[in-house]
């Protein structure tokens, strides 16, 4: 799963040091997961911060540190985390599905996130269209299955999109499955016409 849409530089920048709101780390680790490019390029971008890590003052240390941290290495082995190898899509837990429209629906996501930004889930089957919207703040979105394509191009599963307060956008699904996409978004979607405020407000996203 890589595709053409990548997150910028600045992006996997933030994700490799771990600044990332977590809610929009989670979508651009979704894009990760699946894309050995962006896996190289946060690898790298970890590796300058160990190089930071070598360059720092020594610091001072009581006379035994070295006996105490000898004498851990005796004691029971941490257990060791198992390897989840499920698609990205399938480690998420989600909240109940929320039914919008025929072949619409949201799930919130269940992971830590800013309490003014939401996580959810949303599957668009073929032929519905979205709710054209604006942006209050930043949205992060990786597919995570079908396609879908916007004024910005033709987004597929595990493509990446950032979109900002100047986007205006109605996402149109592509092909013949649903269209599922994880999203991060600052603030509330703006959607136009009453059909879509009706349907983002019943979904609390
Ligand atoms: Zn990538």
């Amino acid at each position: 799963m890589s595709g053409q849409h990548h997150p910028s530089a600045d992006i996997l920048a933030a994700y490799a040091s771990g600044v990332l709101e977590p809610g929009f780390g989670l979508v651009v680790a979704a894009h990760v997961d699946g894309c050995a490019q962006c896996r190289r390029q946060v690898a790298s971008y970890e590796a300058i911060s160990g190089d930071a890590l070598c360059e720092i003052d020594d610091a001072a240390m009581g006379d035994d540190a070295l006996s105490r941290v000898m004498s851990r290495l005796d004691g029971a082995a941490p257990e060791k985390l198992a390897m989840d190898r499920r698609p990205f899509a399938e480690r998420l837990t989600l909240k109940p599905r929320k039914w919008v429209a025929p072949g619409v629906w949201v799930a919130a996501v269940e992971t830590p996130h800013a309490r003014t930004n939401r996580v959810y889930v949303l599957s668009v089957a073929p032929g519905m269209p979205t709710a054209r919207h604006e942006h209050s703040g930043a949205e992060f979105c990786t597919v995570l299955k079908g396609a879908y394509r916007d004024e910005l191009g033709l987004f597929r599963a595990g493509d990446f999109a950032a979109t900002d307060h100047d986007v205006n956008h109605q996402p149109v699904v592509q092909g013949d499955e649903a269209c599922v996409c994880l999203f991060a978004t600052e603030g509330r979607l703006q959607p136009q016409g009453l059909l879509g405020r009706l349907a983002f407000a019943y979904a609390d996203v």
